[in-house]
């Protein structure tokens, strides 16, 4: 029996830069990686977070090189970027949240429904599970995504706490 259960993620290296794949992929379409889609790579490759196209737009805005994004760039760049493989979309209670993909280890969620956090973890067992499912229906798995919803610590606590005060 192996000691506790390990679901911490581990590390992926990369050969290119966020920016440099971004500009393959971009220019094998025959497009040209522009300033303000640069803009927007760079930031959003600076920062692992989980984050929506408005919180990147006002997360820009407050740069100098992003002051004047403009909405329809971000949402078209985002877009790229998840086809590029750079990025994973997620539709969480009807809002797109983007993530980090390239360069960035395989995981799964725990959403918290009350406040909207996320905390990742990664499992091997789930994997093997994938596997057996998969192998009982001659199915080559390509990658799995498991969001567990329910409330987090916080959220549970203020409202025992909230119901307390009800009660009083
Ligand atoms: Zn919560
Ligand atoms: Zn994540």
């Amino acid at each position: 029996m192996a000691s506790a259960a390990d679901f911490s993620l581990g590390k992926v290296d990369v050969a290119l830069t966020p920016r440099e794949r971004f500009a393959e992929f971009l220019q094998a379409r025959g497009k040209r990686i522009t300033r303000q889609r640069q803009v927007i790579v760079d930031h959003v490759s600076g920062h692992h977070e989980h984050f929506d196209a408005e919180q990147l737009l006002a997360d820009l805005r407050r740069t100098p090189g992003g002051a004047n994004a403009s909405r329809p760039t971000i949402y078209r760049t985002l877009t790229e970027m998840v086809d590029a493989g750079l990025l994973r979309k997620m539709v969480l209670g009807g809002r797109a949240v983007y993530e980090h993909d390239y360069g960035y280890p395989q995981h799964d969620h725990l959403h918290c429904t009350s406040c909207q956090k996320l905390i990742e973890f990664s499992s091997d067992e789930l994997g093997r599970i994938c596997e057996a499912v998969a192998g009982q229906h001659q199915f080559r798995v390509r990658g799995h995504r498991l969001i567990i919803s329910g409330l987090c610590v916080d959220c549970r606590t203020n409202r025992s706490k909230s119901r307390h005060q009800d009660r009083v």
